[in-house]
Order: C-alpha cells, then structure tokens, then sequence
C-alpha cells in the first residue's frame, strides 16, 4: 500500500497505548485524540510548500518562510471532530469544513447528509479527519464528494486503521496520501476494528 503511512513516532505509539486502553476516562480521551492528531499533522504536513517572505526583526531586515498553501480540515462528523481543536493548534490559520456520513449499521455503507467546505475549493489542500478507518466507506465517500466539489489536493488522516479499510480506500483514490497512527489487524462482523479502541464517537463525546 504505497500511499499509506504509519506514523509510529514513539509519543504516538506511547498515547495511542493510553488511547486504546477501556479505563481511559472520555475527558482524556478526547485529549489524547487532539495531540495523536496534532502529531500526525506534524509529520504529514512536512512537504507543505513555502515562499520567502520579508519580514523586520528587533534588529534588522530579512527573508523567512511562510507557508504557502491553504489548508483545510474536514473532520467526518462526529467522530473526526475529535482530531480538530489538536489540530488547529497546531495550525490556527486551518478553515474547517464539516462532511457528514453515518454509516447504515445493516449495510454499513456510508450515507451523506451534510457537506460544507471552505471555498474556493481548488484553492485548498484539504485533510479530512478520521479517527478510524475501519470499511473505508465514509472516508472513500468523503474524497469523493471532496473531488466532485473540485479539491485538487486531498489528504487523510486516521489514528486507526483496519487492512481492509486501508486497501478499500487506496483502491479508490490512488492519488490520496493516506496517514495513520496504527495499522490494526482486521475488522470484527460488526465493522468494528480490532484490537482498536472502540467506537471513538462514543469515547470522544461520553456517549456511552
Ligand atoms: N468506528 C469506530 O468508532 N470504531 C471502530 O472500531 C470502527 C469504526
């Protein structure tokens, strides 16, 4: 899987450990999820393009570098909400868009019913927060509808992934550079990854 990364920095390795254990309380799980992503963003964005500008320091005049692209995170509600705030700390100046899927539990295909993204499209390199990508369903549905709307340059970003997701989604758009924190080993019957962490909306917002 050529356009997949696992990002398995040490720190990350570390709170991803903390992420997946079942006594982590919600409020520091929703932490946790916020700095694997702003770490994640940290590596993925390393090839962002930059352009010399002039600036004044205290002392005198010189050339430095600002980032020359503008960037935007979609998370896919509600789950992926969770991986903005880390995020934008990292990154304040980020737009967000919203994509909303929820996946049929019978079929467990994705069906849209929100989609908003900062304009003009073609404009922006887009991220689209996942923590799992478990089918691949709603993050292939979400490039998808990304693309349709003219986005040029598409990102996505997962803390866990299952090898089925992962080959479903690269399938499907070859083009779009896939990052995660963990390759997992498969899905259970009921599209839950394992050994994963559960369902992350749940854990994120103490919904159950
Ligand atoms: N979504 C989740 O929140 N967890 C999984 O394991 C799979 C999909």
């Amino acid at each position: 899987m050529p356009s997949v990364t696992v990002l398995d920095h040490p720190l990350i390795r570390h709170k991803l450990a903390l992420l997946r254990d079942a006594r982590t309380t919600s409020r520091d799980f929703k932490l946790l999820v916020g700095e694997i992503a702003a770490l994640m963003t940290y590596e993925a964005t390393r090839d962002l393009p930059t352009e010399s500008i002039e600036i004044t320091t205290p002392l005198e005049t010189t050339r430095a570098e600002q980032v020359s692209v503008k960037l935007a995170l979609v998370p896919i509600l509600r789950a992926g909400l969770g991986m903005v705030e880390g995020i934008h700390q990292l990154i304040p100046s980020a737009r967000v868009g919203h994509i909303g899927l929820y996946r049929d539990h019978d079929t467990l295909k994705p069906i849209s019913y929100y989609f908003k993204v900062p304009t003009p499209v073609a404009d922006h390199r887009f991220l689209i927060l996942d923590p799992m990508l478990a089918t691949g369903g709603s993050a292939i549905a979400a490039a998808t509808e990304l693309k349709k709307a003219g986005a040029r340059e598409v990102m996505l970003l997962s803390l866990v992934a299952a090898p089925e997701g992962a080959a479903a989604f690269t399938a499907a758009h070859p083009d779009v550079p896939v990052y995660v924190a963990a390759m997992d080993r498969q899905l259970n019957e009921h599209g839950y990854i394992l050994p994963g962490l559960g369902d992350a909306g749940d854990r994120i917002f103490g919904t159950r």
